[in-house]
């Protein structure tokens, strides 16, 4: 039986790997409208010639390419550290994507790609394509075919990823995060060359956790306090050089006299005293 295998990715990091069987794998980071990226690993298809000129196509299990894309076969497993999870579901290959596969693949095989060499205008020799134009069209034709049932596949793999699945790839992508800025931490704790060696992964760990440290520094909007005019990071609740509460829109204070302002921004410095009456 046909089985695709399902990988999902919870960071905003795409992983490639890439062997020289299996070629290259790029499992796609999460955007930002969606839980996370996806992606569908194919059984490989594998002609065997069963003798009195029959073939058959036989389908590699997709399962230990899948668990090498994750990096789980290597020694550090890194990608299911980062985000990546291999899921449960092994969904069988729809009859219709197996059929244009294994027709296109056919296609394929008997049209073997055919060079001629002619001499051009310049007098150089170059290869030029030669097929015949009926078999050009079905290429295109089976090829389209391909990839409109992959992406209703694809879709139909992406509802079978669980909550709790999502739930533990991220779970696992932050206790990692937390290790890297510690990690960081440690190294600029550390010489002039343990500093310098702090590498990508801790800083995007910080970005990740909303953290700022000196060695990763986090690119802040800034905007000034109506108070003091200290620059404080955009959303703040407080000043953190004055103290000044921010209890309204930032616009609002500009529109504001000063005794007005002084009185919503320092509230505590202005309380009426108890028992006093209400100025008239
Ligand atoms: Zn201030």
């Amino acid at each position: 039986m046909a089985q695709a295998a399902i990988i999902i990715n919870t960071s905003d990091l795409s992983f490639t790997h890439g062997n020289g069987l299996s070629g290259q794998h790029v499992i796609p980071a999460k955007t930002p409208d969606e839980d996370f990226g996806i992606l569908v690993v194919y059984p490989t298809p594998e002609i065997q010639d069963i003798g009195d000129e029959r073939r058959t196509v036989h389908w590699l299990k997709s399962t230990p390419l899948a668990k090498d894309i994750c990096g789980m076969r290597s020694e550090d497993g890194k990608y299911t550290r980062l985000g990546v999870l291999f899921c449960n579901a092994e969904p069988d290959l729809p009859k219709e994507l197996l059929a244009a596969i294994e027709e296109e693949m056919e296609l394929l095989n008997d049209n073997p790609p055919d060079v001629k060499y002619r001499k051009t205008k310049e007098g150089v020799m170059a290869a030029i394509n030669v097929e015949d134009p009926d078999v050009r069209k079905a290429k295109i034709r089976l090829s389209a075919t391909v990839q409109k049932e992959r992406q209703k596949f694809e879709k139909y793999c992406r509802s079978l990823v669980t909550k709790e699945e999502v739930a533990l790839a991220k779970r696992t992508m932050l206790e990692t995060a937390a290790k890297l800025v510690s990690d960081g931490d440690t190294l600029w704790a550390g010489n002039e060359m343990d500093r310098r060696n702090i590498s990508e992964l801790p800083k995007w760990a910080c970005r990740l956790l909303g953290l700022s440290r000196p060695w990763c520094y986090l690119a802040q909007q800034m905007e000034p306090c109506p108070g003091c005019g200290k620059p404080n990071p955009v959303g703040v609740i407080t000043c953190g050089s004055c103290g000044a509460v921010y209890d309204r829109e930032m616009a609002d204070y500009a529109k504001m006299s000063n005794a007005e302002k002084a009185r919503s921004l320092y509230p505590d410095r202005y309380l009426e005293p108890v028992g006093t009456a209400p100025k008239k």
